[in-house]
């Protein structure tokens, strides 16, 4: 499926680009000068599947504590860094497993040359992050704001740029909030530079609409056969970024795991089907098991509508049933229904 040919990057030991699985990252909200807190919230990332995660570095006070998460973070920590170049070659020292840096706000050249040199030393990988909101005035002026192509000749530029300095482990985003923009972006930017893809649809919103931006975005270029490791950009929880993340490539086959589906309900309903699949979703959240679990509205259709899931629940006027490939092979009372799911799924 993948058919933009990048190279393979190791960014704290999880393999980005080649032909690895596409990894999912996110970003944590916490004040970084807690690293308690910081750290907890990386556990419930990992926890539900987040593979890379992201702290923003925003002053010199925090690098002791982002040292700290680094040492106890059970998965790689990326610097993300904003214009005091001088917190990049703090945060390669203390550990960072990459950098995320935009070099349009780094400053000029020597202070992009002292931070790459530093990521040499370390063997440190780069993430040359281009935003529509902060691209360089000459690009903004010459294409008549943050166009795709703008996006594109910034990060290849940059890309170009870091690689003469000497460093060529180099990951690559392009993002917009325009959906579109980041989609035309990554797809030229692939015709040109093999460096791997951080996928991504800046600013894209709250929950449901976010959701949707990201999926749309990410889901497209994923599709195309672009991109390598992807952050579901939402207003909320870091959670459901990782949530959405895992839903984006488990629903084009990138991504193995629980899959629930569920029906869309009608009046033939005769259970809470949205209370139920929700309640599935959340019991078996992280089970890496490769298995879809149908929860049906009816009896009368739904273990024949879900007859390709390897196990299903189905709502019955007084009773529920439970079926396996299309076949009935239980009644339960409704009540006792997740914990009987439970014990034939552990069969
Ligand atoms: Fe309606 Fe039953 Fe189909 Fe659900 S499974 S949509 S309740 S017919």
């Amino acid at each position: 499926m993948r058919k933009h040919n990048t190279f393979q990057i190791d960014v704290g030991g999880v393999k980005i680009g080649g032909n690895n699985p596409v990894s999912i990252q996110s970003m944590t909200n916490t004040s970084t000068s807690d690293p308690k807190k910081t750290l907890e919230q990386i556990d419930k990332l990992y926890e539900v599947g987040c593979e890379i995660v992201r702290v923003a570095l925003p002053v010199k006070e925090d690098v002791k504590s982002f040292g700290q998460i680094v040492e106890k973070s059970p998965i790689p920590v990326i610097a993300d860094i904003h214009f005091d170049y001088t917190l990049a070659i703090e945060a390669i020292s203390v550990g960072a497993a990459k950098i995320r840096i935009n070099p349009g706000n780094i400053g000029t050249i020597d202070k992009l040359e002292k931070v790459i040199n530093k990521a040499i030393s370390l063997d440190t990988p780069i993430r040359v992050g281009i935003n529509s909101g902060s691209l360089e005035k000459e690009l903004l002026k010459k294409y008549g704001g943050p166009t795709h192509e703008a996006l594109v000749e910034s990060a290849v530029k940059n890309v170009n740029l870091i690689k003469e300095i000497g460093h060529d482990k180099v990951v690559v985003s392009l993002k917009a909030s325009d959906v579109l923009t980041t989609i035309n972006a990554y797809r030229e930017f692939a015709k040109q530079l093999n460096n791997p893809l951080h996928l991504g649809v800046t600013e894209a919103g709250t929950f449901l609409k976010g959701s949707i931006k990201n999926a749309i975005g990410i889901g497209s270029l994923l599709a195309d056969g672009i991109g390598d490791t992807l952050r579901v950009s939402l207003t909320g929880s870091p959670v459901d970024e990782i949530k959405v993340g895992i839903y984006i490539l488990q629903s084009l086959g990138l991504k193995s795991g629980i899959n629930v589906i569920s029906c869309p309900t009608c009046s033939r309903t005769a259970i809470d089907v949205e209370e139920l699949a929700k309640m599935v979703e959340q019991k078996l959240l992280g089970i890496k098991k490769d298995l879809t679990i149908a929860v049906m509205g009816c009896s009368v259709n739904g273990p024949g509508e879900a007859r390709e899931a390897d196990i299903g629940v189905a709502g019955g006027k007084n009773k529920a049933l439970i079926f396996k490939n299309g076949e009935v092979i239980k009644t339960v009372q409704k009540g006792d229904l997740i914990n009987e799911l439970i014990k034939e799924l552990k069969q």
